[in-house]
């Protein structure tokens, strides 16, 4: 594929996908939220899409990879492609876990809450880890669940159960090996970059189902809540803390990581925004960064015309790793709980929420509700309840949506950041 010289601008159809995608999800709320029956009968669309994009997402990770990789000639250079985004996602995500922290000490969403400790409810059977498990997990995985860590020892295994990250390794060291083959392997890249171009265009296909699948997935979700009757009150029993946590994904999203951009990237966070609205909005409907991956590669590389060697690396990275929404919201999710419980945190235990919250979040998967599951990290290390937890239950597929819109978001600034200081574009006024 050529790299794009033209100066970024959303294309028109992406627009006009935009708007149509906005649509879809303000109808899905009205239908699912007033004519329930009928919001679950358009799931079914829904569901068709959601597979199709899972679908894409092992070829899409695999090829982009190897594909990206390969592109680098000097091999010392993907040390340091590797170490600037993996410093860049760090520190922003333990951004996002302080800023939740300041806001839930400011905002205080769980004290004189009216719901005593008794009531808290405890339906839910967790099992809780500790910090040594979990990076365990992270680097070699749990036999006992078939599931494998960055280094993980079967491929196909790991693309059955999509385990992300053994796969994104090896990718690596493929791409690596390729291109240390120099000549030789020139034909072998070309194939492999034609197969990659072509798993694009299939996205680019996809896309044009994201309207009525996104319908689906809106409609069935919110009559799946029991439509508004019964989700508008369980948001409002919820209120300050929901608030806390959007509050939170907005300040970060649209102040710091846009001014991210704008600086570190130096790009235009209009246009950039434009050109990522319908992997947003993707992120939104499908509450999992796995399945906007695709959108996420075809909005930053095509719309935004960031390199291939720096977003088929830096995108499929972010979306297993990278989740700023994440941190943050199980930072003010943790803090709530030590607030419902009366529960004081001193600033130690504070900067191990913080600490935890980004392991977690490095940790959790990029599948709807991963985040809930990985809290339990934070909720160990300090001690707090984890019973707790169950409070969130009824509102967390809704703040999910959220924070997941900010993962991905967070990952796309993370490739115009490491494309500028891999100095390979000059900049935009
Ligand atoms: N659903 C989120 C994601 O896919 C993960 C989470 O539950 O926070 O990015």
């Amino acid at each position: 594929m050529n790299e794009p010289t033209e100066k970024p601008k959303a294309s028109k159809e992406s627009l006009i996908l935009l708007i149509a995608i906005i649509s879809a999800i303000v109808l899905g709320f009205i239908l699912g939220g007033f004519f329930p029956s009928v919001g679950i009968k358009l799931g079914i669309f829904g569901q068709m899409f959601l597979n199709i994009l899972m679908l894409l997402v092992v070829p899409i990770v695999v090829l982009s990879m190897i594909v990206g990789i390969s592109r680098i000639q000097n091999l010392s250079q993907l040390g340091t492609l590797g170490s600037k985004t993996l410093v860049f996602y760090v520190l922003t995500t333990a951004v996002a876990a302080t800023l939740g922290i300041i806001l839930v000490n400011i905002i205080q969403p769980g004290i004189n809450q009216s719901i005593a400790i008794n009531e808290l409810p405890n339906q839910r059977e967790f099992i809780a880890t500790d910090i040594s498990t979990a990076l365990r997990e992270l680097l070699v995985g749990n036999p006992e669940k078939e599931q494998q860590g960055l280094v993980g020892y079967n491929l196909f295994l790991a693309m059955e159960k999509m385990d992300i990250l053994p796969l994104i390794l090896f990718s690596i060291f493929f791409g690596a090996a390729l291109s240390s083959l120099g000549r030789k392997a020139k034909k072998s890249i070309r194939v492999l970059s034609v197969m990659n171009d072509a798993i694009l265009k299939l996205v680019h296909w996809v896309m044009y189902l994201a309207p009525i699948g996104i319908l689906g997935l809106v409609a069935d979700r919110i009559a799946h809540s029991g439509g508004f009757k019964a989700f508008i009150p369980e948001l409002m029993s919820l209120g300050l803390y929901a608030l806390t946590v959007l509050l939170g994904l907005a300040l970060h999203g649209f102040l710091f990581l846009s001014l991210l951009l704008r600086f570190l990237g130096k790009r235009s966070i209009t246009n950039y925004l434009k050109g990522m609205g319908p992997a947003l909005l993707n992120a939104f409907s499908t509450a999992s960064s796995t399945a906007t991956l695709p959108l996420t590669l075809q909005a930053v590389h095509e719309e935004n015309q960031i390199s291939e060697k720096v977003s088929n690396f830096v995108l499929p990275l972010g979306a297993t790793v990278n989740m700023d929404g994440t941190a943050l919201y199980e930072a003010v999710a943790a803090i709530f709980i030590a607030q419902l419980y009366g529960i004081d945190l001193n600033w130690v235990q504070q900067i191990i929420v913080i600490l935890t919250a980004t392991l977690a979040a490095i940790g959790a998967a990029g599948i709807p509700e991963a985040g809930l599951v990985t809290m339990l990290i934070v909720l160990r290390a300090v001690n707090l309840p984890i019973e707790g937890i169950g409070l969130l239950l009824s509102i967390d597929w809704l703040l999910d949506r959220f924070r997941t819109s900010i993962n991905v978001w967070g990952d796309s600034v993370g490739a115009a950041v490491v494309e500028r200081w891999e100095s390979i574009r000059p900049e935009e006024s």
